[in-house]
């Protein structure tokens, strides 16, 4: 008999019919003997829905009240999946997470668990009841009712499953597991069996957003096993896990993209002690964040800085820049918005020489031009033109064998 941790999303409790389905499924995994804890996010759409009504009262409403609103929408949810599955005749009991009490820091919107009390939980189990908890919620030392972040409820499920020492905890989604890429983009994708905590932040990171990243921080910090599955098919979905437990080493486990990136380029900067922090400095005192950084080795005493941001500080970060270019006598400032990251991540790369190589052989078959290129110990990731994301995306995945069927 297992202490499992099952968190349900938005969509997974999106209806009654679906809050109905979700009790069953709680109910057939009590009847198979294992103790449970179950999360739930609020029903889909309805965090969107209560931070309108809370704009609409102030475009910038206060942070503390915020909490208070937006916490209402996972209180529905448990009280909703407790009735139900006692309908179905399987004992259990809500809680909203200031009642379990999950203590936080006070940073409203964003607070970070500081502390779990798993004795009240721990005493339902113990009584044979399903304990059910409001995700995304939790309370600071004042009493005051905080919020975890978008998509924080994971991060609950992660967290509860950690202070009560599950064996496992299981996220259900509308996905079935974690991809080798978007099946959007490669309808050839496959499901993961098995993926590392470090893959997954890198793919999460990345732009493939299965997981709120910090719950599988989280989950690698504590080493909880964590499970993504679909709540509306049958499957095992995609464990992650530590690197150890004899886990097969795929070379490359994914290929993750983000379309959210900008490119800028400072041409001809005086190679100086101090170039790259002048020109850094404005543009994170404008709290914009840099991603990929290139420096070219300098031929004529001048040279070329290059850096990716965010697309949407692009405007932004170009007119900072121009104007640090000025000051330091810099040739020319380029931009181009037009841009997207693709990267391989794999944990096999430690190990194996040649990945790189391969990687752009592929994309020069297929006659795509590398703008920026940059390795990490278990990640290469190349910038190319937009209009090339499909293409390479595609030509990566059928050269690393991870198309399905291979
Ligand atoms: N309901 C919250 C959100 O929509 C938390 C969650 O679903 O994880 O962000
Ligand atoms: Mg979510």
């Amino acid at each position: 008999m297992a202490l499992i941790v099952q968190k349900y999303g938005g969509t997974s409790v999106g209806s009654l019919e679906r809050i109905a389905s979700v009790a069953e499924k709680v109910s057939a995994a009590r009847q198979a003997g294992h103790d449970l804890v179950v999360v739930v996010s609020a029903m889909s759409g309805e965090t969107d829905r209560l931070i309108r009504l809370a704009k609409g009262i102030d475009p910038q409403p206060n942070p503390r009240e915020l909490d208070v609103l937006i916490s209402t929408g996972e209180q529905v949810t448990i009280a909703l999946l407790s009735m139900a599955l006692e309908k179905h005749g399987c004992p259990a009991r809500s809680y909203t997470g200031a009642q379990v009490r999950i203590l936080t820091d006070s940073a409203f919107n964003k607070a970070r668990i500081l502390e779990i009390d798993a004795q009240r939980m721990r005493k339902d189990l113990a009584e044979g009841r399903v304990v059910v908890v409001a995700g995304f919620q939790g309370v600071d030392e004042q009493g005051n009712i905080t919020t975890l972040g978008r998509g924080g409820s994971d991060t609950t499920g992660v967290a509860l499953a950690a202070a009560l020492k599950a064996d496992e905890c299981q996220i259900y989604t509308d996905v079935d597991g974690v991809y080798t890429t978007d099946p959007r983009v490669v309808p050839e994708a496959r499901r993961l069996d098995r993926i590392t905590y470090e893959e997954m932040l890198e793919m999460a990171s990345l732009g493939a957003k299965v997981l709120q990243i910090r719950s599988v921080e989280f989950a690698s910090k504590y080493n909880v096993p964590l499970r993504v599955l679909s709540s509306f098919t049958e499957g095992a979905g995609t464990l992650i896990t530590s690197e150890e437990e004899g886990m097969e080493q795929a070379l490359i486990s994914g290929i993750a993209f983000n379309r959210d990136e900008a490119k800028l380029t400072v041409l001809g900067v005086p190679d100086q002690p101090g170039v790259a922090y002048r020109i850094l400095g404005p543009i994170a005192d404008a709290n914009i964040e840099v991603d990929m950084i290139v420096q070219n080795i300098a031929e004529d005493a001048t040279t070329d800085f290059t850096f990716t941001v965010h697309r949407n500080d692009y405007e932004k970060a170009l007119h900072i820049l121009r104007a640090t270019a000025s000051e330091l006598g810099a040739r020319e400032v380029s931009g181009d918005s037009r841009i997207v990251k693709i990267s391989l991540v794999g944990v096999g790369m430690r190990s194996h020489a040649g990945i790189a190589s391969t990687m752009f052989q592929a994309l020069a078959k297929e006659g795509i031009n590398i703008r920026m290129i940059s390795t990490s110990e278990i990640k290469i990731s190349v910038v190319v033109d937009e209009k090339y994301l499909e293409l390479g995306v595609r030509a990566l995945h059928s050269a690393f064998g991870l198309d399905a069927g291979k």
